[in-house]
């Protein structure tokens, strides 16, 4: 059971509003930050922890902007600070609603701002060559040739400016510069190459960023191409957290919650369908192309009316499951998720 622990944000989240700033423990405390209107988030949460010689710390900083920088001065000002007062930010990942104000804080401040190294490599990568697809790409997934130039051309991604803040690494284990506690990365990566967790097992706060959200699924292989199979990736990833299940999460949207084991399994579980569906095509047809698997899944919108970046993003997506499929890492979830009964075992 997913149980919200935060009765302002849960409430807000129920009339689709932004909620209040507010303390989660001693020290600690949510700041909301507007998304732009039109996208399906009200707001994305950045976090700010002090530490014993009077800095602070954030986790996220949400969207880049003036409006924003202005909100976030005002939590800030809430609690007694200012932007100058900034030692560290703390990046889960590299999209523009969790990296965008780094910028900002940091020209302000000179906090040093932390990412895991693979969303540092993926920045460089998308600034340097954008998220357009290669037409190569299409090739290889077998798109017939009459709908490759048709699916390039509406290939307009527009995810809001790439950062450019410089950056210093953050790695799975690492422990974050801030005097007086200890809060401990996790890289979790799958819905970014370098996406990661925040352990903060002292006051008993998981800060997840889009990994695990209490209502919706953030996505996957959403951070530029990488070697790895961002499908396994992920789902390690979720395996990463069970041991933490009984802690509250402190998500990168929506609310507060508690219920965290149940939320590895359902999560998994949703990636999981999928994976089920392009197993049973690649079984009847080992030699199917990502086309042709494509074209047998179930689609909300119906196969035949998929068309260009949705049609794009639908082929990635049967792309990432069916090399998970191939290589033979999804056997071991297909047979029974191991994430079922999961349960903390710190
Ligand atoms: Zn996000």
């Amino acid at each position: 059971m997913i149980e919200p622990t935060d009765p302002v944000q849960f409430r807000a989240w129920r009339q689709q509003r932004v909620p209040e700033a507010g303390p989660i423990r001693d020290g600690v405390h949510s700041f909301p930050l507007p998304m732009p209107s039109g996208t399906r988030l009200t707001h994305s949460f950045c976090y700010a922890v002090e530490d014993d010689r009077g800095g602070i710390h954030l986790i996220d900083t949400g969207m880049s902007g003036d409006q924003n920088a202005d909100v976030l001065a005002g939590h800030l000002r809430g609690i007694g600070r200012s932007t100058a007062d900034v030692a560290t930010v703390t990046v889960t990942h590299l999209h523009p609603d969790h990296i965008g104000l780094a910028d900002h804080v940091h020209a302000a401040s000179g906090a040093t701002v932390l990412l895991h190294d693979r969303d540092r490599q993926g920045l460089a990568t998308l600034r340097a060559r954008g998220h357009r697809t290669d037409p190569d790409t299409l090739a290889q997934w077998g798109v017939p040739a009459d709908r490759a130039a048709a699916m390039l051309a509406a290939d307009h991604r527009d995810e809001g400016p790439l950062s450019s803040v410089p950056t210093s690494p953050a790695g799975d284990g690492d422990v974050l510069p801030i005097p007086g506690r200890r809060l401990e990365v996790i890289h979790t990566p799958g819905h970014t190459a370098g996406h990661i967790c925040i352990l903060d097992a002292d006051t008993g706060l998981l800060f997840t960023g889009d990994h695990v959200l209490p209502t919706i699924h953030g996505g996957i292989g959403l951070g530029g191409q990488t070697d790895a199979n961002p499908i396994a990736e992920y789902l390690g990833g979720l395996e990463r957290l069970a041991p933490y299940a009984d802690l509250e999460v402190a998500p990168g949207h929506e609310y507060r919650f508690r219920g965290l084991a149940q939320r590895l399994h359902t999560t998994a579980e949703h990636h999981l369908r999928r994976t089920r569906e392009v197993a049973a095509a690649l079984r009847a047809d080992p030699d199917l192309s990502v086309w042709d698997v494509a074209m047998r899944l179930t689609w909300s919108a119906g196969w035949a009316n998929l068309a260009g970046f949705y049609l794009l993003s639908a082929l990635s997506q049967t792309a990432m499951h069916r090399s998970f499929v191939q290589s033979g890492r999804a056997a071991r979830w297909l047979q029974s998720d191991p994430l079922q009964d999961a349960a903390p075992t710190r």
